[in-house]
């Protein structure tokens, strides 16, 4: 996100992928994928290529961080050393390390945590691929896994991001845009509330700007909410 690029990002309302402002990539998912998961699902978002799976309700261990009024849910987000132009250190980093505490936090606010006590929902996000957006992606398709698994929740989680390159505010940043352009800002809502589990900013917008960006964010996410929904009652097992 330097925003300091000659590179001229969007041209007459055409962006670089030939996208207009409030168009979102092509997004496809599928539930179901994983032999060995209580739920998984695959997705690709642009040239974002995610693989979440889903292990538990199961005993938490260590025991020292069982809840005994809640499941917990773990999210584990790992980006795959081939997943992006220079090859990725493997292990967890900072950002992963982030990235897996922001996702955990928003399916809290989903799942019925409070049916099983003691126990942890693992879900593991796998990045494949990535172009940014890839917590957004994560998010989605960790959603989608956990409903594949059977595990009670209040309604899905739905991400998308927005930002700003050049002057204009765009929906559902590619990477070029990411890394050139002024702002992003990723966000997940539960769309049967309307209630944001996610949100967060990088770089810099106005207030109006900002309001612009949120607005477009939150359409995307309605977007994604409908393609969850179709996948899952797509779901052949
Ligand atoms: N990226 C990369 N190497 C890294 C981390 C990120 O090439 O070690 C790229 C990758 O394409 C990622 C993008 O930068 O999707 C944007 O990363 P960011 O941290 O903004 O998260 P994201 O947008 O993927 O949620």
């Amino acid at each position: 996100m330097s925003g300091k690029s000659d590179m001229k990002l969007i041209d007459g309302g055409v962006r670089l992928d030939g996208r207009k402002p409030d168009e979102l990539r092509e997004i496809r998912m599928k539930v179901g994928v994983l032999d060995n998961a209580q739920g998984s699902a695959y997705l690709e978002w642009g040239n974002n290529k995610v693989l979440a799976g889903v292990y538990g309700p199961r005993e938490m261990h260590p025991k020292r961080l069982q809840n005994p009024t809640e499941a917990t849910v773990r999210v584990t987000y790992n980006m795959a050393p081939f997943s992006v132009d220079d090859r990725k250190r493997p292990g967890p980093d900072r950002r992963s390390v982030e990235i897996s505490k922001i996702c955990s936090e928003a399916l809290t606010s989903v799942v019925q945590t409070h049916m099983y006590p003691n126990a942890a929902i693992d879900v593991f996000v796998e990045i494949l691929q990535a172009d940014a957006g890839t917590r957004c992606a994560g998010l989605t398709a960790a959603s989608i896994a956990l409903a594949d698994a059977g595990i009670p929740m209040k309604d899905l989680v739905a991400s998308c991001a927005a930002g700003k390159i050049g002057e204009e505010v765009v929906v559902d940043l590619m990477k070029e845009e990411d890394n050139y352009g002024e702002a992003d800002v990723p966000l997940a809502i539960v769309p049967r509330t309307g209630d944001v589990v996610l949100l967060q900013m990088d770089g810099k917008l106005s207030e109006e700007e900002f309001n612009k960006a949120f607005d477009l964010a939150y359409e995307g996410c309605m977007k994604v909410y409908e393609i969850q929904k179709k996948a899952l009652s797509e779901v052949q097992k």
